[in-house]
């Protein structure tokens, strides 16, 4: 198993370089954003190399900072992203995740801790990986209305126009259309979209609501995703059309 960890701090990426390796991963250091998108964008390049698993990825760096890499990654790969933050910086947990990211740990922390995000980010991605795998059929497809998700490509359309949704928003719309009928409280959407052992504020929930009914419902003047008031969220179409 292959990690990119991505730290300009020497100290830092020796120790993490050094646990990690001890748990039988395999490490390679950048010190700076462009380093990191050198070796990434080469290694999806080669085929002879295992590709990588994994990117821990510091937020701040110098010249390029994390949430910019971050982005330039996600043009390239869904490739598994866990941030690193440190205390006391002004980081909108909200912004990273909408750029992308799976996770994030803020310095210092026990290795424990990092080991068990690694793990289950990695868990998470190879169960999305076997359900794409077995999904690419158009049968597979989700519709609602007149709103089609592909969960294989990520795509998402209203009647033929391509909506562009972030992973979170994909995943979010994804759970709602898998459970259409049904009121999902908050913390059932948390642990569907971000995975249980994720300790993410129930606010941000309501965040990507708006950022869905900002991209669906009103550029489509339509009115799908429903507030149950006191339970959470649901999606159903407007009974009075
Ligand atoms: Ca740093």
């Amino acid at each position: 198993m292959k990690i990119l960890i991505v730290e300009d701090e020497p100290n830092i990426a020796s120790f993490e370089k050094l646990e990690l390796e001890h748990e039988g991963y395999t490490v390679t250091l950048a010190q700076t954003g462009r380093e990191a998108l050198t070796i990434f964008e080469k290694s999806l390049n080669d085929n002879t190399e295992e590709p990588f698993s994994i990117v821990l990825l510091d937020i701040m760096l110098p010249e390029l900072n994390g949430i910019e890499v971050l982005r330039r990654i996600r043009k390239l790969s869904q490739i598994p992203v866990v941030l690193v933050t440190a205390r006391g910086e002004t980081f909108d947990k909200v912004n990273g995740l909408d750029a992308g990211a799976d996770d994030y740990i803020a310095k210092p922390f026990a290795i424990e801790e990092l080991l068990a995000r690694i793990r289950s980010v990695l868990r998470r991605s190879s169960s999305s990986e076997a359900g794409r795998a077995n999904s690419p059929s158009p049968s597979q497809l989700i519709t609602f209305d007149r709103l089609t998700l592909n969960p294989a490509s990520y795509e998402v359309f209203i009647d033929q126009t391509l909506v562009a949704l972030t992973k979170t928003e994909f995943l979010l719309l994804k759970c709602l259309l898998c459970h259409q009928g049904e009121v999902l409280s908050r913390t059932e959407i948390i642990n569907e979209v971000w995975g249980e052992d994720h300790y993410i504020d129930e606010n941000s929930v309501d965040v990507y609501v708006r950022y869905l009914r900002t991209k669906i419902d009103e550029v489509f003047n339509v009115s799908y995703i429903t507030t149950v008031r006191g339970a959470g969220y649901t999606i159903r179409k407007p009974s009075n059309v």
